[in-house]
């Protein structure tokens, strides 16, 4: 069963992950792209934190506009209003939801999230983005298949991949052989997750 508390201790969880793999995302998004993942991603989840104290958001559609509205304004980079509008179709879809009970329920919120991604970067799976990490971890909510290793190995696949989409598509085949940092940044959301399933 997973409430407001799990939702908001999740976070938390993200936003500390967030800075203790800060220097790694950027390091990811050096050599394809300008690296600045990580500390664009810590820039927004410490807003997030800050914005969360001020305002203290009761309800999970509460903390996931508090979450989005954070993530647009101080991002900057191409990721910001990505996740920014993954979080605020999540602040749609759990309007007047006080509880998430099963697995699949979880995976049709985060399938809006996933919409809300493609809708704005309009990329699909194997373009090399964070797609690549949201779009199978919504198929294994659904099926209670969500796991450390298949995040993992959803992040993994994306090093074979050549970018389609975002600074990285610039370089072409070059792109090719490295981890994206959008579905690092990703895997670790739903890693974070992974403690309060169940
Ligand atoms: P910027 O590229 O502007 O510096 P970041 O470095 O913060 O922004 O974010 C880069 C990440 O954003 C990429 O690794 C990729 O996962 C994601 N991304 C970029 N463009 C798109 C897109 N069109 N659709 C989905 N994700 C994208
Ligand atoms: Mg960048
Ligand atoms: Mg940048």
């Amino acid at each position: 069963l997973v409430t407001v508390k799990e939702i908001q201790a999740w976070l938390s969880d993200y936003t500390e992950a967030i800075e203790k793999n800060k220097d790694y995302l950027s390091e990811l998004d050096t050599p394809i792209g300008d690296g600045d993942h990580g500390n664009n991603m810590n820039r927004g989840m410490s807003e997030y934190q800050k914005a969360f104290e001020a305002k203290q958001p009761q309800t999970i559609t509460e903390t996931f506009k508090v979450l989005s509205m954070a993530l647009i304004s101080k991002v900057g980079g191409a990721s910001g209003p990505l996740y920014g509008s993954a979080f605020m179709n999540l602040t749609k879809a759990s309007k007047d939801l006080t509880e998430i009970t099963s697995e699949k329920q979880l995976g049709d919120l985060f399938e809006t999230g996933l919409s809300g991604i493609q809708a704005r970067g309009k990329a699909v799976a194997g373009d090399k983005t964070m797609v690549d990490v949201w779009q199978p971890v919504v198929e294994q909510l659904k099926h209670s298949d969500l796991s450390k290793n298949n995040i993992e190995a959803a992040k993994g696949q994306t090093k074979d991949m050549q970018a389609k989409k975002g600074r990285a598509s610039y370089l072409g085949e070059r792109s090719i052989g490295h981890i994206d940092p959008g579905a690092a940044s990703s895997a670790l959301l739903f890693q974070s997750l992974l403690p309060y399933l169940n």
